[in-house]
């Protein structure tokens, strides 16, 4: 029976409480997103010989094993000792020991992380190895964060929507004797990303750059190569969050700023939470311990000892938008909404049914 049970210690070893008394729901890390095939027969293991033999697809890119029963937690908890070290030891180069305890927290949530330009035509950069760098200086810590890597501006992983979104971009370089004046960017940028290019009179492109995304559509479409990405550089949206309370999207943050500022924030991170909390670790959402603490606080702490290069952009303040879900204000019986245009004998523009 669950009363028996140390539910908050069994949630720290990443085992899920189920709402079956006495059963829980295993999280394997995915750092990235990708890792060898070889680990499905891992998983598929523990879901047949401990679980309730069926497997879920976490939501933050965990593999899931649900229905296990907590007297079988310390088994499970040994056979993972080999995945946790293949991928979170070697694989991700995390500093931490491994015994046949099983997971040593669940504060830095898995960081997820698209396909990235290992496979999609799309993408900017190799997501899942920056996934995993940064796994390394999350993991293992108390302090809750959640992080995803996009790679491209498309955030098919939805970074918008997680404490740090990191999106992989290009300032994309233009050499106008290769331009034969085609204007395929400047369709593509149109339909694609932003439309800031344009053809000029003299067959040569002009671009608005302050609304370029650095999404390289451009360059994948240029048929001469006068488009190509140039360096690799990442932007990173903050604050964004789903949940109960006050979910929102998240904000710029960061524009065209490179690894190394991107990697040295993260660095920063444990030591944040840290400061926030007066040493005393708590359960709080990164995004609203960056609440907590205030935009200005958070970045003289987020970036200490960290150095910018030249194209660096930074949010001089944010202004969060919380979603209206809590007040309602805009939700309201059919009967009240304002209707412009014509109406059918209700007043309708749309003529909705109700009963
Ligand atoms: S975010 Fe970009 S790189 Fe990643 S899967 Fe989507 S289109 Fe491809
Ligand atoms: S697609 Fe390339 S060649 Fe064509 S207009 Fe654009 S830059 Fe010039
Ligand atoms: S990088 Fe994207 S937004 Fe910028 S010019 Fe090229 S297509 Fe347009």
């Amino acid at each position: 029976m669950n009363h028996d049970i140390d539910i908050k210690k069994v949630r720290v070893n990443c085992f899920r409480q189920s709402k079956v008394a006495g059963e829980f729901m295993l999280q394997l890390r995915v750092p990235g997103g990708l890792i060898d095939a070889k680990y499905l027969s891992v998983i598929q293991e523990i879901c047949q010989r401990w679980g309730n033999g069926t497997f879920h697809i976490g939501t933050r890119q965990t593999l899931n094993a649900p229905g296990i029963k907590y007297e079988y937690i310390d088994e499970v908890n040994k056979f993972i000792k080999d995945y946790i070290k293949g991928v979170d030891v070697e694989m991700c180069d995390v500093d931490m020991e491994v015994n046949e305890a099983g997971y040593p927290t669940i504060g830095a949530r898995n960081v997820m992380s698209c396909i990235g330009n290992a496979h999609c035509i799309k993408g900017n950069v190799n997501t899942y190895k920056l996934a995993r760098k940064i796994e390394k200086l999350v993991f293992p810590s108390h302090y809750h964060i959640k992080v995803a890597v996009a790679g491209c501006p498309n955030d098919c992983v939805k970074g918008n929507f997680n404490d740090f979104g990191v999106m992989g971009v290009h300032k994309q370089v233009y050499d106008i004797d290769r331009c034969i004046g085609c204007g395929s960017c400047v369709e593509a940028c149109e339909h694609h990303a932003t439309g800031v290019l344009s053809l000029n009179a003299q067959g040569k492109i002009d671009k608005d750059t302050c609304c370029c995304v650095g999404c390289g559509e451009c360059s994948l479409i240029c048929p001469t190569g006068a488009w190509s990405r140039g360096k690799q550089l990442y932007r990173v949206t903050l604050g964004g969050r789903t949940g109960k309370q006050n979910p929102r999207a998240g904000k710029l943050f960061l524009n065209w700023v490179t690894e190394d500022v991107v990697l040295g924030m993260f660095a920063n991170w444990q030591k944040f939470s840290a400061w926030a909390l007066d040493y005393k670790p708590e359960y709080l959402h990164g995004g609203h311990l960056i609440d907590r603490v205030g935009y200005k606080a958070f970045v003289k702490h987020i970036f200490e000892g960290v150095e910018f290069n030249p194209e660096a952009k930074m949010a001089d303040d944010i202004y969060w938008a919380e979603n209206e879900q809590r007040g309602n204000m805009h939700v309201m019986p059919l009967s009240q909404h304002k209707f412009a245009g014509p109406s059918d004998e209700r007043g309708y523009s749309f003529a909705p049914k109700t009963k």
